[in-house]
Protein backbone atom coordinates (compact mmCIF):
# COMPACT_ATOMS: atom_id res chain seq x y z
CA UNK A 1 0.00 0.00 0.00
CA UNK A 2 1.38 3.42 -0.86
CA UNK A 3 2.63 5.64 2.03
CA UNK A 4 1.40 9.65 2.73
CA UNK A 5 4.51 11.77 2.30
CA UNK A 6 4.26 15.30 3.17
CA UNK A 7 3.02 16.70 -0.70
CA UNK A 8 5.62 18.65 -2.75
CA UNK A 9 4.73 19.29 -5.62
CA UNK A 10 5.92 22.38 -7.31
CA UNK A 11 3.91 22.67 -10.54
CA UNK A 12 0.37 22.85 -10.89
CA UNK A 13 -1.20 19.43 -12.15
CA UNK A 14 -3.73 20.96 -14.48
CA UNK A 15 -7.37 18.83 -14.22
CA UNK A 16 -7.64 17.44 -17.83
CA UNK A 17 -4.70 18.90 -19.57
CA UNK A 18 -4.58 17.12 -22.56
CA UNK A 19 -1.92 15.17 -24.41
CA UNK A 20 -0.63 16.94 -27.53
CA UNK A 21 2.15 15.97 -29.63
CA UNK A 22 4.74 16.89 -32.27
CA UNK A 23 2.97 15.26 -34.89
CA UNK A 24 -0.43 17.10 -34.00
CA UNK A 25 0.93 20.39 -34.37
CA UNK A 26 2.88 19.34 -37.25
CA UNK A 27 -0.46 18.45 -38.61
CA UNK A 28 -1.92 22.07 -37.89
CA UNK A 29 1.13 23.93 -39.19
CA UNK A 30 0.53 21.97 -42.17
CA UNK A 31 -2.94 23.38 -42.68
CA UNK A 32 -1.87 26.45 -42.09
CA UNK A 33 0.59 26.26 -44.46
CA UNK A 34 -1.67 24.83 -46.71
CA UNK A 35 -3.56 27.66 -47.76
CA UNK A 36 -7.37 26.17 -47.17
CA UNK A 37 -8.15 26.48 -43.02
CA UNK A 38 -11.75 26.21 -43.03
CA UNK A 39 -13.78 23.01 -43.65
CA UNK A 40 -12.04 21.42 -46.21
CA UNK A 41 -10.26 18.01 -46.36
CA UNK A 42 -9.09 17.43 -43.40
CA UNK A 43 -12.82 17.63 -41.85
CA UNK A 44 -13.48 14.72 -44.49
CA UNK A 45 -10.60 12.70 -43.21
CA UNK A 46 -11.82 13.45 -39.33
CA UNK A 47 -15.43 12.01 -40.28
CA UNK A 48 -13.91 9.10 -42.12
CA UNK A 49 -12.16 7.79 -39.51
CA UNK A 50 -14.51 8.48 -36.51
CA UNK A 51 -16.93 7.26 -38.67
CA UNK A 52 -14.93 3.50 -39.22
CA UNK A 53 -14.19 3.85 -35.41
CA UNK A 54 -17.55 3.91 -34.24
CA UNK A 55 -18.76 1.37 -37.00
CA UNK A 56 -21.97 4.05 -37.92
CA UNK A 57 -22.98 4.76 -41.41
CA UNK A 58 -22.64 8.64 -40.88
CA UNK A 59 -20.22 10.84 -39.11
CA UNK A 60 -20.81 14.76 -39.21
CA UNK A 61 -18.40 16.99 -37.68
CA UNK A 62 -19.25 20.24 -36.01
CA UNK A 63 -17.65 22.56 -33.82
CA UNK A 64 -19.26 21.33 -30.06
CA UNK A 65 -20.76 18.21 -28.49
CA UNK A 66 -23.35 21.07 -27.84
CA UNK A 67 -23.97 21.67 -31.52
CA UNK A 68 -24.17 18.26 -31.94
CA UNK A 69 -27.34 17.29 -29.58
CA UNK A 70 -28.97 20.69 -30.96
CA UNK A 71 -29.00 19.12 -34.42
CA UNK A 72 -30.15 15.78 -33.46
CA UNK A 73 -33.20 17.29 -31.44
CA UNK A 74 -33.82 19.40 -34.26
CA UNK A 75 -33.32 16.92 -37.20
CA UNK A 76 -35.46 14.52 -34.34
CA UNK A 77 -38.45 17.26 -34.54
CA UNK A 78 -38.17 17.75 -30.79
CA UNK A 79 -39.97 21.51 -30.29
CA UNK A 80 -42.56 22.93 -28.21
CA UNK A 81 -44.84 21.59 -25.74
CA UNK A 82 -42.67 17.96 -26.27
CA UNK A 83 -40.47 16.86 -23.50
CA UNK A 84 -37.00 15.23 -23.37
CA UNK A 85 -36.16 12.71 -20.44
CA UNK A 86 -32.41 12.80 -19.26
CA UNK A 87 -30.22 12.82 -16.37
CA UNK A 88 -29.29 15.73 -14.32
CA UNK A 89 -25.76 14.09 -13.60
CA UNK A 90 -24.78 15.89 -16.68
CA UNK A 91 -22.95 19.06 -18.00
CA UNK A 92 -25.42 21.72 -18.54
CA UNK A 93 -25.30 21.44 -22.15
CA UNK A 94 -27.12 18.12 -22.28
CA UNK A 95 -30.31 20.11 -20.65
CA UNK A 96 -29.40 23.53 -22.20
CA UNK A 97 -30.49 22.31 -25.17
CA UNK A 98 -33.56 20.92 -24.69
CA UNK A 99 -34.59 24.17 -23.24
CA UNK A 100 -32.78 25.73 -26.79
CA UNK A 101 -35.65 23.72 -28.57
CA UNK A 102 -39.05 24.84 -26.46
CA UNK A 103 -39.11 21.37 -24.74
CA UNK A 104 -39.16 20.32 -21.56
CA UNK A 105 -35.92 19.03 -19.84
CA UNK A 106 -37.42 16.29 -17.91
CA UNK A 107 -34.95 14.46 -14.94
CA UNK A 108 -34.91 11.02 -14.22
CA UNK A 109 -32.82 10.04 -11.07
CA UNK A 110 -29.46 7.86 -11.32
CA UNK A 111 -28.07 5.01 -9.96
CA UNK A 112 -25.96 5.57 -6.87
CA UNK A 113 -22.70 3.82 -7.61
CA UNK A 114 -22.72 4.72 -11.97
CA UNK A 115 -24.13 7.72 -11.77
CA UNK A 116 -26.04 6.61 -15.22
CA UNK A 117 -29.53 7.72 -15.65
CA UNK A 118 -31.95 4.31 -14.66
CA UNK A 119 -34.11 3.09 -17.11
CA UNK A 120 -36.33 2.42 -14.52
CA UNK A 121 -36.62 5.86 -13.97
CA UNK A 122 -37.04 7.23 -17.24
CA UNK A 123 -39.77 5.01 -17.75
CA UNK A 124 -41.61 6.81 -14.65
CA UNK A 125 -41.59 10.02 -16.25
CA UNK A 126 -42.82 9.04 -19.69
CA UNK A 127 -45.56 11.15 -20.81
CA UNK A 128 -47.64 11.14 -24.17
CA UNK A 129 -45.57 14.29 -24.72
CA UNK A 130 -42.39 12.66 -24.04
CA UNK A 131 -40.69 12.89 -27.51
CA UNK A 132 -36.54 11.61 -26.29
CA UNK A 133 -34.54 10.17 -23.95
CA UNK A 134 -31.01 11.64 -24.18
CA UNK A 135 -28.97 9.14 -21.90
CA UNK A 136 -25.20 10.55 -20.94
CA UNK A 137 -22.72 7.53 -20.59
CA UNK A 138 -21.44 9.36 -17.27
CA UNK A 139 -17.53 9.50 -16.83
CA UNK A 140 -17.50 6.31 -19.79
CA UNK A 141 -19.47 4.07 -18.20
CA UNK A 142 -21.92 2.69 -20.94
CA UNK A 143 -25.69 3.26 -19.48
CA UNK A 144 -28.44 0.92 -19.48
CA UNK A 145 -28.53 0.63 -23.45
CA UNK A 146 -31.15 -2.54 -23.78
CA UNK A 147 -33.28 -1.27 -21.17
CA UNK A 148 -33.14 2.06 -22.62
CA UNK A 149 -33.82 1.16 -26.90
CA UNK A 150 -36.63 -1.31 -25.12
CA UNK A 151 -38.05 1.47 -23.56
CA UNK A 152 -37.87 3.74 -26.61
CA UNK A 153 -39.38 1.19 -28.72
CA UNK A 154 -41.70 0.18 -26.45
CA UNK A 155 -43.05 3.76 -26.63
CA UNK A 156 -41.81 5.39 -29.56
CA UNK A 157 -38.98 7.57 -28.38
CA UNK A 158 -35.98 9.05 -30.11
CA UNK A 159 -33.03 8.00 -28.64
CA UNK A 160 -29.55 10.52 -28.99
CA UNK A 161 -26.83 9.89 -26.76
CA UNK A 162 -24.45 12.28 -25.23
CA UNK A 163 -21.39 10.69 -25.30
CA UNK A 164 -19.23 13.08 -24.49
CA UNK A 165 -17.32 10.82 -22.14
CA UNK A 166 -17.55 7.90 -23.90
CA UNK A 167 -15.96 7.61 -27.53
CA UNK A 168 -13.75 4.54 -26.60
CA UNK A 169 -16.81 2.48 -24.89
CA UNK A 170 -18.44 -0.53 -26.13
CA UNK A 171 -21.57 -1.83 -24.33
CA UNK A 172 -22.36 -5.91 -24.80
CA UNK A 173 -20.27 -6.00 -28.20
CA UNK A 174 -21.54 -2.21 -29.63
CA UNK A 175 -19.93 0.47 -30.01
CA UNK A 176 -21.44 3.49 -27.91
CA UNK A 177 -23.20 5.64 -30.98
CA UNK A 178 -23.87 2.91 -32.67
CA UNK A 179 -26.81 2.30 -30.07
CA UNK A 180 -29.03 4.95 -30.31
CA UNK A 181 -30.50 7.56 -33.28
CA UNK A 182 -28.20 9.71 -32.61
CA UNK A 183 -24.77 10.12 -30.61
CA UNK A 184 -22.73 13.11 -29.80
CA UNK A 185 -19.49 13.21 -28.99
CA UNK A 186 -17.05 16.18 -27.95
CA UNK A 187 -13.74 16.84 -28.63
CA UNK A 188 -13.59 19.74 -25.98
CA UNK A 189 -9.95 20.49 -23.92
CA UNK A 190 -10.63 17.77 -21.27
CA UNK A 191 -12.16 14.70 -23.45
CA UNK A 192 -10.30 11.93 -24.00
CA UNK A 193 -9.80 13.64 -28.06
CA UNK A 194 -9.72 17.40 -28.10
CA UNK A 195 -9.87 19.49 -31.39
CA UNK A 196 -9.72 22.46 -29.07
CA UNK A 197 -13.26 23.16 -29.26
CA UNK A 198 -15.01 20.46 -31.77
CA UNK A 199 -17.89 17.66 -31.61
CA UNK A 200 -19.60 14.57 -33.72
CA UNK A 201 -22.82 13.67 -34.73
CA UNK A 202 -22.67 10.32 -35.82
CA UNK A 203 -26.55 8.21 -36.55
CA UNK A 204 -27.03 5.73 -39.68
CA UNK A 205 -30.03 7.48 -41.48
CA UNK A 206 -29.19 8.78 -44.64
CA UNK A 207 -32.13 11.61 -45.11
CA UNK A 208 -31.05 12.76 -40.97
CA UNK A 209 -27.15 13.10 -41.70
CA UNK A 210 -27.79 14.77 -45.10
CA UNK A 211 -30.32 17.51 -43.00
CA UNK A 212 -27.00 18.00 -40.75
CA UNK A 213 -25.07 18.34 -42.94
CA UNK A 214 -27.04 21.12 -44.27
CA UNK A 215 -27.94 22.71 -41.01
CA UNK A 216 -24.02 22.75 -39.83
CA UNK A 217 -23.32 25.02 -42.31
CA UNK A 218 -26.35 27.47 -42.60
CA UNK A 219 -28.74 25.11 -44.68
CA UNK A 220 -27.04 26.42 -47.73
CA UNK A 221 -26.90 23.70 -50.94
CA UNK A 222 -24.40 20.66 -50.16
CA UNK A 223 -20.23 21.41 -50.62
CA UNK A 224 -20.92 25.41 -50.64
CA UNK A 225 -17.89 25.13 -48.18
CA UNK A 226 -16.20 24.26 -51.81
CA UNK A 227 -17.12 27.17 -53.19
CA UNK A 228 -13.40 29.09 -52.84
CA UNK A 229 -12.00 25.78 -54.05
CA UNK A 230 -10.35 24.79 -57.31
CA UNK A 231 -13.76 23.62 -58.54
CA UNK A 232 -14.33 27.74 -58.87
CA UNK A 233 -17.62 29.74 -57.43
CA UNK A 234 -20.87 27.86 -57.98
CA UNK A 235 -24.06 29.06 -56.76
CA UNK A 236 -25.98 28.04 -53.55
CA UNK A 237 -29.19 28.16 -52.48
CA UNK A 238 -30.44 28.21 -49.01
CA UNK A 239 -32.85 25.25 -48.30
CA UNK A 240 -33.34 25.33 -44.62
CA UNK A 241 -32.38 27.99 -42.02
CA UNK A 242 -28.99 26.34 -40.71
CA UNK A 243 -26.47 27.19 -38.19
CA UNK A 244 -22.93 27.90 -37.68
CA UNK A 245 -22.17 24.77 -36.67
CA UNK A 246 -19.42 23.37 -39.19
CA UNK A 247 -15.69 22.44 -37.76
CA UNK A 248 -12.72 24.00 -39.20
CA UNK A 249 -9.63 21.78 -41.01
CA UNK A 250 -7.53 23.82 -38.56
CA UNK A 251 -9.37 21.95 -35.75
CA UNK A 252 -9.98 18.37 -37.80
CA UNK A 253 -5.89 18.46 -37.73
CA UNK A 254 -5.79 18.49 -34.34
CA UNK A 255 -7.84 15.58 -33.84
CA UNK A 256 -6.52 13.52 -36.83
CA UNK A 257 -3.53 11.96 -34.88
CA UNK A 258 -5.03 11.75 -31.66
CA UNK A 259 -7.78 9.59 -33.13
CA UNK A 260 -4.70 7.03 -34.33
CA UNK A 261 -3.41 6.83 -30.29
CA UNK A 262 -7.07 6.74 -28.93
CA UNK A 263 -6.55 3.01 -27.77
CA UNK A 264 -3.12 3.52 -26.30
CA UNK A 265 -3.97 6.63 -24.33
CA UNK A 266 -7.04 4.36 -23.17
CA UNK A 267 -4.62 1.81 -22.45
CA UNK A 268 -2.12 4.63 -20.43
CA UNK A 269 -5.51 5.46 -18.86
CA UNK A 270 -6.24 2.74 -17.51
CA UNK A 271 -2.84 2.23 -15.93
CA UNK A 272 -3.84 5.24 -13.93
CA UNK A 273 -6.84 3.79 -13.13
CA UNK A 274 -5.03 1.23 -11.30
CA UNK A 275 -2.52 2.78 -9.86
CA UNK A 276 -5.14 4.83 -8.10
CA UNK A 277 -7.23 1.62 -7.20
CA UNK A 278 -4.22 0.32 -5.17
CA UNK A 279 -3.21 3.16 -3.83
CA UNK A 280 -6.29 4.77 -2.22
CA UNK A 281 -7.82 1.52 -1.22
CA UNK A 282 -8.88 1.46 2.56
CA UNK A 283 -8.82 5.22 2.92
CA UNK A 284 -12.17 5.59 5.75
CA UNK A 285 -14.52 7.21 4.08
CA UNK A 286 -13.36 7.54 0.76
CA UNK A 287 -15.13 5.19 -2.22
CA UNK A 288 -13.37 4.27 -4.94
CA UNK A 289 -15.10 4.20 -8.49
CA UNK A 290 -16.43 0.74 -9.54
CA UNK A 291 -14.60 -0.75 -12.48
CA UNK A 292 -16.63 -3.97 -12.14
CA UNK A 293 -18.41 -2.95 -16.14
CA UNK A 294 -15.53 -3.78 -17.88
CA UNK A 295 -15.74 -7.63 -16.46
CA UNK A 296 -18.65 -7.81 -18.84
CA UNK A 297 -17.74 -9.47 -21.79
CA UNK A 298 -17.74 -7.10 -24.68
CA UNK A 299 -18.55 -3.92 -22.68
CA UNK A 300 -15.29 -1.25 -22.44
CA UNK A 301 -15.44 1.45 -19.63
CA UNK A 302 -14.00 4.60 -22.06
CA UNK A 303 -11.98 5.71 -18.19
CA UNK A 304 -12.71 9.25 -19.35
CA UNK A 305 -13.19 10.44 -15.22
CA UNK A 306 -11.58 8.61 -12.16
CA UNK A 307 -14.59 9.72 -9.10
CA UNK A 308 -14.22 9.17 -5.98
CA UNK A 309 -16.64 10.11 -3.53
CA UNK A 310 -16.07 11.52 -0.24
CA UNK A 311 -18.40 10.12 2.78
CA UNK A 312 -18.06 13.25 5.25
CA UNK A 313 -19.43 11.17 8.44
CA UNK A 314 -16.40 8.51 7.88
CA UNK A 315 -13.66 10.89 6.61
CA UNK A 316 -14.14 14.16 8.93
CA UNK A 317 -13.74 16.32 6.16
CA UNK A 318 -16.34 17.08 3.02
CA UNK A 319 -15.41 16.46 -0.85
CA UNK A 320 -15.06 20.71 -0.86
CA UNK A 321 -12.66 20.61 1.81
CA UNK A 322 -10.35 17.62 0.17
CA UNK A 323 -10.75 19.99 -3.42
CA UNK A 324 -9.55 23.17 -1.71
CA UNK A 325 -6.49 20.70 0.16
CA UNK A 326 -5.28 19.23 -3.17
CA UNK A 327 -5.24 22.57 -4.66
CA UNK A 328 -3.47 24.26 -1.97
CA UNK A 329 -0.70 21.32 -2.75
CA UNK A 330 -0.39 21.97 -6.75
CA UNK A 331 -3.19 19.02 -7.60
CA UNK A 332 -6.34 20.03 -9.88
CA UNK A 333 -9.35 18.13 -9.47
CA UNK A 334 -13.23 18.33 -10.98
CA UNK A 335 -16.52 18.09 -10.18
CA UNK A 336 -19.01 15.79 -12.60
CA UNK A 337 -21.07 17.16 -11.19
CA UNK A 338 -23.72 19.24 -9.25
CA UNK A 339 -27.09 17.65 -10.91
CA UNK A 340 -28.57 20.41 -13.15
CA UNK A 341 -32.07 19.85 -10.98
CA UNK A 342 -29.90 21.67 -8.15
CA UNK A 343 -29.00 24.70 -10.81
CA UNK A 344 -30.48 27.89 -10.18
CA UNK A 345 -32.46 28.24 -14.13
CA UNK A 346 -33.61 24.59 -13.67
CA UNK A 347 -34.67 25.19 -10.12
CA UNK A 348 -36.25 27.93 -10.68
CA UNK A 349 -38.04 27.20 -14.49
CA UNK A 350 -38.98 24.01 -13.54
CA UNK A 351 -39.57 23.98 -9.96
CA UNK A 352 -37.26 21.40 -9.44
CA UNK A 353 -36.53 20.72 -5.29
CA UNK A 354 -33.26 19.15 -4.28
CA UNK A 355 -35.02 15.73 -2.55
CA UNK A 356 -36.48 15.14 -6.40
CA UNK A 357 -33.69 13.17 -7.41
CA UNK A 358 -32.17 11.86 -4.15
CA UNK A 359 -29.17 9.71 -5.74
CA UNK A 360 -28.05 12.46 -8.08
CA UNK A 361 -28.61 15.18 -4.98
CA UNK A 362 -26.33 12.29 -2.99
CA UNK A 363 -23.55 11.76 -5.68
CA UNK A 364 -23.56 15.59 -5.96
CA UNK A 365 -22.24 15.95 -2.66
CA UNK A 366 -19.81 13.78 -2.42
CA UNK A 367 -18.08 13.24 -6.21
CA UNK A 368 -14.91 14.54 -6.97
CA UNK A 369 -12.67 13.84 -10.43
CA UNK A 370 -9.01 12.95 -9.93
CA UNK A 371 -6.40 13.94 -12.76
CA UNK A 372 -6.47 11.02 -15.57
CA UNK A 373 -5.25 11.97 -19.05
CA UNK A 374 -2.66 10.25 -21.05
CA UNK A 375 -0.80 12.87 -20.41
CA UNK A 376 0.19 12.34 -16.51
CA UNK A 377 3.21 10.24 -16.05
CA UNK A 378 3.57 7.55 -12.92
CA UNK A 379 5.05 10.38 -11.11
CA UNK A 380 1.65 12.44 -11.59
CA UNK A 381 -0.21 9.86 -10.54
CA UNK A 382 2.04 9.08 -7.49
CA UNK A 383 1.49 12.68 -6.15
CA UNK A 384 -2.09 12.44 -6.16
CA UNK A 385 -1.83 9.22 -4.66
CA UNK A 386 0.46 10.49 -1.90
CA UNK A 387 -1.73 13.88 -1.38
CA UNK A 388 -4.69 12.14 -0.76
CA UNK A 389 -3.56 9.44 1.59
CA UNK A 390 -1.39 12.98 3.99
CA UNK A 391 -4.78 14.32 3.57
CA UNK A 392 -6.77 11.85 5.20
CA UNK A 393 -4.19 11.24 7.79
CA UNK A 394 -0.67 10.64 7.43
CA UNK A 395 0.01 6.91 8.21
C1 LIG B 1 -18.32 18.34 -22.43
C2 LIG B 1 -19.73 17.85 -22.42
C3 LIG B 1 -20.72 18.37 -23.26
C4 LIG B 1 -20.50 19.58 -24.11
O1 LIG B 1 -19.45 19.43 -25.00
P1 LIG B 1 -18.97 20.68 -25.89
O2 LIG B 1 -18.13 20.03 -26.94
O3 LIG B 1 -18.19 21.58 -25.00
O4 LIG B 1 -20.18 21.33 -26.43
C5 LIG B 1 -21.96 17.78 -23.26
N1 LIG B 1 -22.24 16.75 -22.46
C6 LIG B 1 -21.32 16.24 -21.61
C7 LIG B 1 -21.69 15.08 -20.76
C8 LIG B 1 -20.05 16.79 -21.55
O5 LIG B 1 -19.15 16.31 -20.69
Amino acid sequence: MARAREPERRDFLVFGSPLITEEDIQEVVDTLRSGWIGTGPRVARFEESFRRLIGCQYAIAVNSCTAALSLALEIGGVGPGDEVITTPMTFPATANVIVHHGARPVFADVDRATGNILPGEIEKRITPRTKAVIPVHLAGRPCQMDEIMALAEAYGLLVIEDAAHAIEACYRGHKVGNIGDFAAFSFYPTKSITTSEGGMLTTNRDEWAEKARLLRLHGISSDAWKRYSKAGYTHYETLLPGYKYNMSDLQAALGLHQLERLERNLRRREALWQMYDLGLEGLPGLVLPSGSESKEPGTVHARHLYTVMVEPAEAGFTRDDLMQRLKEVNIGTGVHYTALHLHKFYRETFGYQPDDFPNAKWISERTLSLPLTAKMTDADGEDVIAAIRWIFGPD
